[in-house]
């Protein structure tokens, strides 16, 4: 099947979803790593069936349910136990986008209400401010939230600098993570500038508001300067999705920018911090996002810089498996991303860690809606050693 002309703005190479296709063995290994299949246990559930979705709608022209594309988390990790390097997140990206027109008229609705809440700050600002008001009434609902601080933002006084997002619903859940991140570079040696605050175009391409995505993440590239040697963000999300805008945008400027793009814990020496007091140290449980890379510049860097301020790590079940919080999947699908949320809080807290620990706002939300211990993001930790008091946090 041959693709048709990209509309005004897509790339000029489209995925040839045939050829992407093809190369599926339909062994099943991906089954097994699938959140939703494990739920289900409903093969057209799994990334396998999905495939084939994909393949009887877009290469064969006919009908079928669009359902089971829609609950996929998009959380890769079929990518990951794929032996034939299926590109399965380009797959179903791109099919989510050709089938948008096919949902019913309800679901496309539904998201675009749910786009323009979340795009609307004072919406946001009411709604979170409520909840912290409220947050012994509502602790479920509140969690995640904290009371605002007004943190300085470190001078611009160093050669390497940075750009760090400052996304668009973050900012009002907890105002104060960019600026401990700031100041956390300042300490490595790098000056943060700000990227926004802004969206960088996922929230509404998650809720199938492709253009309005593309339009955000052109803007993000109008704000960026090359001569940052890096673009980077606290929630783990954006910096996936940063990293993904030259196959989504035709802009000469969206290679060289998803080059810079790097995660903030890569920015971190852990050899310039140093353990805190023996009274602070702790157990933790850290959940890595499935939008954290793998390998020493994401995953392994985090848990480093744990291990650097004198925390132990404790073992955790199916590391990979994803919580359930997938941008605005919880709201969407919320039965789904509830049974996920709770497997995952059972599989963090199986060797009793004193606090859980993650790198995504999103990731943290979900879980400290059912905790009966912190979860925090790293950089709150490395902020706290920096800054108390009666720690040794600095190396
Ligand atoms: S693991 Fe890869 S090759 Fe095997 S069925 Fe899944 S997508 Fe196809
Ligand atoms: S992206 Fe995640 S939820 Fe979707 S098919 Fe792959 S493993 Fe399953």
């Amino acid at each position: 099947m041959s693709n048709p002309s990209p509309p005004p703005g897509m790339p000029r190479v489209l995925p040839r979803i045939d050829d992407l296709l093809r190369a599926c063995v339909h062994c099943g290994f991906c089954n097994a790593a699938c959140p939703t299949y494990q739920l289900s246990g409903d093969e057209r559930e799994g990334p396998r069936g999905r495939l084939y979705l994909v393949k009887e709608i877009l290469v064969d022209g006919r009908e079928a349910p669009l359902g089971p594309l829609e609950h996929c988390l998009m959380c890769r990790a079929c990518e990951t136990a794929c032996p034939a390097g299926i590109r399965y997140g380009e797959i179903l990206d791109y099919a989510r986008e050709q089938t948008n027109d096919r949902r019913s008229w309800r679901a496309r609705w539904a998201d675009r209400l749910l786009y323009r809440a979340l795009d609307s700050r004072a919406l946001v600002q009411s709604v979170t401010g409520f909840l912290r008001r409220t947050r012994r009434l509502t602790p479920r609902a509140s969690s995640g939230i904290e009371k605002s601080r007004n943190l300085p933002w470190p001078a611009v006084r160093h050669a390497r600098k940075v750009g760090l997002l400052r996304g668009c619903v973050q900012p009002h859940m907890r105002p104060d993570l960019d600026n401990k991140a700031a100041v956390i570079l300042d300490h490595c040696g790098v000056s943060a500038i700000p990227l926004g605050p802004a969206c960088c175009g996922a929230l509404p391409h998650h809720l199938h508001q492709v253009e309005t995505g593309r339009h955000l993440a052109r803007q993000r590239l109008d704000e960026w300067r090359p001569d940052w040697f890096a673009v980077t963000s606290t929630a783990t999300g954006c910096g996936a999705f940063m990293a993904e805008y030259p196959r989504l945008l035709d802009d000469d400027r969206a290679r060289p920018f998803a080059d810079k793009v790097t995660d903030m814990a890569a920015l971190i020496d852990p050899g310039r911090l140093s353990p805190v007091t023996p009274e602070r140290q702790m157990r933790i449980a850290f959940h890595a996002p499935c939008s954290l890379p793998a390998g020493p510049q994401g995953q392994e860097r985090v848990q480093a810089i744990l291990l650097a301020l004198g925390h132990t790590l404790v073992p955790t079940d199916a590391p990979a498996l994803c919580c359930g919080s997938a941008g605005p999947y919880a709201l969407r699908y919320p039965r789904w991303a509830q049974a996920l949320g709770n497997r995952k809080w059972q599989a963090l807290t199986r060797h009793a860690p004193h606090q859980v620990v993650t790198a995504n706002i999103g990731c943290l939300r979900h879980l400290a809606a059912r905790a009966d211990r912190p979860v925090r993001h790293w950089i709150d930790l490395v902020y706290e050693a920096l800054t108390t008091p009666g720690t040794d946090g600095h190396g």
